[in-house]
């Protein structure tokens, strides 16, 4: 039996390839497994999508009632906050000013020019302005998982990207995001500051939480959350984050 201070507190989730499948909704067992989840601790959810890909990809597919009390929103990497009182309440929200946002994408299509991808097809934008987040989907935003998939599986393209753009703009940050994305926030803004921010919120320390992402890897849209002292579970997809969500209660029920 493990001591209560070594109990996790809060169990924090990556949305996109982690909770979901790449843009689309979770799906029944999922929800029922979050349901069962939240029953045992509370859980956070984080993600680099903006707050219509939360409603559209997480809470589409779960039951309302007063289970949400218990789970904790925070898109675009922690760059906003949201919480359940009923309805969907955001506590803050970091974003980018007008000309901020000006000059990063006018510097991310100075840097593509540079890196001249081959793009055959492209499925809706390609930029997106999230607030407090800037996307660069390669292939569109609406661009099928299949054709996602093949398109930089070493990530070679995207590390290109981010490399050029990079000097370029000395007051933001860019990283790679989704399986064919860029995301550029303000510097500090990752899946860490967003676990400081849960920390602070919830009054949690990072250690008594468990973190489950697909990109925990260096260079991975997941990986700053480990330098918090998050105890990081690393997953290939929705299948296995379900196992993971089965051993955890199996261990706290
Ligand atoms: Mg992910």
């Amino acid at each position: 039996m493990t001591s209560d201070k070594a109990q996790p507190a809060l169990v924090v989730f990556d949305l996109d390839g982690t909770l979901a499948q790449s843009k689309r909704a979770v799906d029944p067992e999922m929800a029922a497994l979050l349901v069962r989840l939240v029953s045992v601790v509370r859980v956070a959810v984080i993600s680099g999508g903006a707050w219509p890909q939360f409603e559209q990809q997480l809470l589409g597919g779960l039951p309302g009632g007063d289970w949400l009390k218990r789970v904790s929103l925070m898109p675009t990497c922690g760059a906003e906050f949201y919480r359940y009182e009923g309805v969907w309440t955001r506590v803050y929200s970091e974003r980018f000013t007008e000309a901020e946002r000006d000059h990063i994408i006018a510097a991310l299509h100075k840097a593509l020019e540079v890196c001249a991808f081959d793009i055959p097809q492209i499925w809706g934008p390609q930029i997106e302005d999230r607030g407090g987040q800037i996307t660069y989907s390669a292939l569109g935003q609406h661009a099928p998982i299949e054709a996602k998939s093949l398109w930089d599986p070493d990530m070679v393209k995207r590390r290109k990207l981010v490399e050029v753009l990079g000097p370029m703009i000395p007051d933001a940050f860019a990283r790679l995001g989704g399986a064919t994305s860029i995301d550029v926030t303000r510097p500090g803004i990752d899946k860490a500051y967003g676990l400081r921010q849960l920390e602070a919120l919830l009054d949690t320390p990072c250690e008594r939480m468990i973190f489950v992402g697909d990109a925990l890897f260096p260079g991975g849209n997941d990986y700053p959350a480990i330098s918090t002292g998050a105890r990081p579970i690393a997953v290939h997809d929705p299948e296995q984050t379900k196992r993971v969500i089965e051993a955890i209660c199996a261990c706290l029920e």
